[in-house]
């Protein structure tokens, strides 16, 4: 009996259908506000689940913050993902670096290892998925990551030439999900524009990228919109976790990379 329902399960995650299937990639959670009730509210009233990417460093131990974050995943459907430690960019030599882009094998761990330590600590486990600020990516950033026993996930640009080098560093076990960004700019999601661009796409699972920190009263009701559109489209929405458990297990060859 027990081994027909495992049959059951795996047959069903194979089978599951990943071509309609978008993540709500939403950056830069720092602290509660009016802005991310504002988009929860929105995401819950279109049943649209929700992955919200934090700045490890803003968030206290024992703090009413915390706590908010704890009820939210309590509800089944929001889950946290590590977006740095400090989300901090600089000059060196007219290069600009960025927390996981330029700034070193060292600085890169550090930054990874305490981030996702915090977030452990906070949530009471650990976070499977890592956006890096910006989207800031190079071969540290890759070692880094490897490094990491727990984490599955990465929302990086799939297809960005520029970064298809530290990419085939990734091990196999961290899936990729490639991310659209907001159309008219960061913090400026389009709906007009998205419907466009993901009619254009290949079918395939995919992030959509938000930053509900940002959004003014019209753009959160372009975030209605693309909610409704997507709904309207049969796409669905999983978490980070659920997404990562409907893939092929990729058991083959854990270690290696890609
Ligand atoms: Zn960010």
């Amino acid at each position: 009996m027990v081994l027909h329902v495992a049959i059951t399960l795996n047959a069903t995650a194979i089978a599951a259908d990943l071509s309609k299937v978008v993540i709500i990639k939403a950056d830069d959670f720092t602290g509660t506000n009016g802005a991310w009730s504002d988009f929860l509210e929105v995401s819950r009233a279109a049943g649209v689940k929700v992955s919200i990417g934090v700045i490890t460093k803003s968030i206290q131990e024992n703090s009413p913050v915390q706590e908010w974050m704890r009820a939210q995943e309590n509800n089944s459907d929001v889950e946290f993902w590590n977006h740095g430690w400090d989300h901090k960019g600089w000059i060196t030599n007219g290069l600009s670096i960025g927390e996981f882009q330029g700034s070193g094998l060292a600085h890169q761990r550090e930054h990874l290892i305490r981030s996702q330590a915090s977030l452990k600590m906070l949530l009471g486990h650990d976070v499977i998925a890592f956006g890096s600020p910006g989207n800031g990516f190079d071969s540290d950033t890759a070692l880094v990551m490897n490094e990491s026993a727990v984490l599955s996930l990465f929302f990086t640009y799939t297809q960005n030439k520029k970064t298809e080098a530290a990419r085939k560093l990734l091990a196999n076990r961290i899936a990729l999900l490639d991310i659209v960004p907001e159309a008219d700019g960061t913090g400026k999601p389009n709906a007009a524009k998205l419907a466009v661009l993901l009619a254009k796409r290949p079918p395939g699972p995919v992030s959509l990228q938000f930053h509900p920190p940002r959004f003014d009263a019209p753009h959160l009701i372009e975030y209605k919109q693309i909610l409704a559109d997507l709904k309207a489209h049969g796409y669905t929405t999983m978490l980070p976790a659920e997404f990562v458990a409907s893939l092929p297990a990729r058991t083959a060859n854990p270690s290696g990379t890609r």
